[in-house]
């Protein structure tokens, strides 16, 4: 077997056969000792001696601290060299921007966020992603070239293959637009990994969260608007053209409201933060709820569903009414998923998702009124615990994955 000494070529880094499938192994399972690593992987003990050298050799690989004894002495335990290369996380929302740099053992270094408007298009936004990802790694101390992942989830629709945007209704100039070129360009080793936005955060829980014990669940984010990541068998769906999950235009109302999507009553249209802010406002010119009309003046007309979870927690009644009409009408929706799908868990995330446990509370009811018996018995809705980091941690683990790949 050849060494691994060329191993800082273009992403991503070539392996042979049993070093790729070494690493997967410790990259799904975490630290292992040899003899996990030899009951997961099938490969003799010398085999595996011979590739964790070969990788520890590279500066892949270290030995570490005492792994689990089953009585006797501890055996030691091989996991990735922290320091070994490192990734770039971009969580990228309509309106906000997460950005977090990660070492090879997956933990977040330094993470930043900061507002942004997605329609600005796509050469500003990468720019400002670019700068402010250079920044960080000056502040760290990390050259560009040890970066040998980026990842980024985006709020559209993905061609996962190509890595690029496919027609995003609320990103005008994205459309096909080469981000993967773009930071190929500015990290020269770092294999590009672009996704959407909710398939990262279903990752995160996948890898770090609540889905870590569950083969099948469904991961909603609402936010500016409304979409799900699906895990399949533990692997993310994204269907046969990257628009798995879609569910913000999954009609609610035939009689609603016009979608920008050009359809009536959609889902996002309805229940989506900008349309529990429209309802707020209404109900504050109308003079129908003093308290809602105190956060209105205070933000200078701009309502957010933030004031309007705040209203409810002191007790609004009009603002109660929104909120739960809101959360009852995706839990609706969500319960013909649930019958069609059968996940075991349902996890709420996005900004929209904190705005109370009336909300949660809520989506509960509209989809245990509307599930079959049967696919509920075992069903937990709840609110994701990694709230605001799940898009970046799934990002971070989507592109360790994708760091090496195998010879043929
Ligand atoms: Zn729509």
């Amino acid at each position: 077997m050849d060494s691994v000494k060329d191993l800082i070529t273009p992403a991503p880094i070539l392996l042979q056969p049993p070093q790729a499938k070494i690493a997967a192994c410790l990259r799904q399972h975490g630290p292992l000792s040899r003899t996990d690593i030899a009951d997961i992987t099938g490969y003799s003990r010398s085999t595996i001696t011979t590739v964790v050298n070969e990788l520890t050799d590279a500066g892949i690989l270290e030995e570490i601290g005492d792994g689990e004894s089953s009585g006797g002495r501890r055996p030691r335990v091989v996991s990735f060299r922290p320091d070994f290369g490192y990734i770039i996380a971009v969580d990228m929302g309509a309106t906000g921007l997460d950005l977090a740099i990660a070492d090879f053992n997956a933990a977040m270094l330094e993470r930043v966020s900061l507002p942004i408007d997605v329609r600005d298009g796509a050469a500003p936004i990468l720019g400002l992603i670019h700068r402010l990802a250079i920044d960080l790694l000056e502040h760290n101390g990390i050259p560009p070239e040890k970066i040998y992942a980026f990842g980024i989830g985006v709020p559209g629709p993905v061609d996962f293959a190509a890595g690029i945007l496919n027609s995003p209704p609320i990103m005008p100039g994205w459309d096909a637009y080469p981000i993967r070129a773009f930071f190929r360009t500015a990290f020269p080793n770092a294999v590009v990994i672009v996704d959407n936005d909710v398939n990262m955060m279903a990752l995160g829980e996948l890898a770090a969260g609540s889905g870590r014990r569950h083969e099948n669940f469904i991961f909603v984010k609402v936010g500016t608007g409304i979409g799900c990541g699906i895990v399949a068998r533990g692997e993310i769906y994204r269907g046969s053209t990257g628009s798995a999950g879609d569910i913000g235009h999954i009609c609610a109302d035939k009689n609603g409201p016009m979608c920008h999507c050009g359809n009536i009553g959609c889902l996002e249209a309805i229940a989506a933060g900008p349309a529990i802010a429209h309802r707020a406002a209404e109900a504050a010119l109308a003079g129908r709820s003093q308290i809602l009309k105190k956060y209105y003046e205070q933000c200078g007309g701009q309502l957010t569903a933030v004031e309007v979870g705040r209203a409810a927690a002191e007790g609004d009644k009009v603002a109660n009414e929104i909120v739960r009409d809101s959360g009852y009408i995706i839990g609706e929706v969500l319960a013909g998923l649930v019958n069609f799908f059968n996940p075991s868990l349902i996890l709420i995330g996005g900004g929209v998702s904190h705005i109370g446990l009336l909300f949660l509370s809520s989506i509960r009811s509209g989809i245990l009124t509307r599930s079959l018996p049967l696919s509920t018995r075992h069903l937990r809705i709840d609110t994701s615990v990694l709230a605001q980091d799940a898009g970046l941690i799934g990002a971070t683990a989507l592109a360790l994955t994708n760091v090496f790949s195998e010879e043929r």
